[in-house]
């Protein structure tokens, strides 16, 4: 067992640190929201005052953060006087970030760590946060052999299904790609089920048919964005997130800026991206991305 630095206890972060806590790790956790830390000291996790004191002799280091900026800020620092976690270590853990950020970024941390002697692997996830409880997420890693070797057994505690992508960055590039696809069948799902709705379909039983057919998918199977179809999904919970409107806009900003880099064609992407931001734009950045249907119901 081993003592790990959890940093970041969002929606994500606090039941991947639970489970780390229920397979017997030593977990420090840190986040900036006093109540997130709270619940954790609650399950036998210690407290710490910041990211560098949850660090202090830490084997592991995982960080579950919103986007590139937290991230860069916590391993390289936000300011010229090297304020970031990585140079002010006393050992040398293995570092595993799992927020889902830009390849560049997290390459440059790789870069920094691979100074230091340090083994990193980008391991962003997919599954939502029913996957992150019941420990059953996928995580997509990137990073040397030797490094995806040293972080397996940690996140074999977290997740069930763990690949290797390829080298520094490359967890990054497949889960764009994954995202990109999650919302593209998330707007066509939430399409689909208007359109029978207003046709008088019921949309439990258009979901069924939908499911035992060519047009099920994920969305649909596990993460209805209809009210009342599923028990328990975002969307029967006034689209509690589950995974904000502001993440999935953030991923798809991911996506697009990658495909005008690598000149791939991506225009479904691109419609996503739109009407992601639209919802944004209607106040709506903290509900769940399933929210989306929403915009279907208006002029
Ligand atoms: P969240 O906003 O619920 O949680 C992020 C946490 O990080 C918050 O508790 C925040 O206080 C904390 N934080 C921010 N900056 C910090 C800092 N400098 N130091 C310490 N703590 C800090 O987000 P989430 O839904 O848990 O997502 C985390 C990451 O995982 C994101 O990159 C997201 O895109 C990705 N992701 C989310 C889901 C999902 O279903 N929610 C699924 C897959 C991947």
């Amino acid at each position: 067992m081993k003592t790990i630095a959890f940093i970041g206890l969002g929606n994500m972060g606090a039941p991947m640190a639970l489970n780390l806590l229920k397979a017997g790790h030593t977990v420090r956790v840190f986040d900036l929201v006093p109540e997130a830390l709270n619940k954790l000291a609650e399950e036998g996790a210690y407290v710490s005052k910041s990211a560098k004191d949850a660090c202090i002799n830490a084997e592991a280091i995982i960080s579950m953060l919103p986007a590139g900026k937290h991230v860069s800020g916590l391993y390289l620092g936000s300011d010229e006087n090297n304020n970031g976690l990585l140079e002010n270590l006393s050992n040398k853990p293995l570092i595993i970030d799992s927020s889902t950020i830009d390849a560049e970024t997290s390459i440059a941390i790789h870069k920094a760590c691979e100074k230091l002697g340090l083994d990193m692997v980008d391991a962003p996830v997919s599954g939502g946060v029913a996957a992150a409880q019941s420990g059953k997420l996928t995580f997509m890693c990137g990073g040397s052999k030797q490094a995806f070797a040293h972080a397996h057994d940690v996140l074999a505690d977290m997740g069930l299904n763990i690949f290797h992508a390829g080298n520094s960055g490359s967890g990054q590039v497949a889960k764009m790609c994954n995202n990109m696809l999650l919302a593209i069948h998330m707007i066509g799902s939430s399409e689909a089920l208007k359109l029978g709705t207003q046709n008088g379909l019921d949309p439990k039983i258009l979901s069924d048919i939908m499911l035992a057919s060519s047009g099920s998918n994920w969305s649909l199977e596990k993460y209805n964005p209809y009210p009342g179809v599923m028990e328990n999904s975002p969307a029967s919970n006034n689209y509690e997130p589950g995974f904000m409107v502001d993440l999935m806009a953030k991923d798809l900003g991911l996506a697009q800026d990658n495909a005008a880099a690598t000149n791939t064609p991506t225009p479904l992407g691109g419609l996503a991206l739109d009407m992601y931001k639209q919802k944004q734009d209607q106040g709506d950045g903290q509900k769940d991305f399933s929210s989306i249907i929403e915009l279907l119901s208006q002029n």
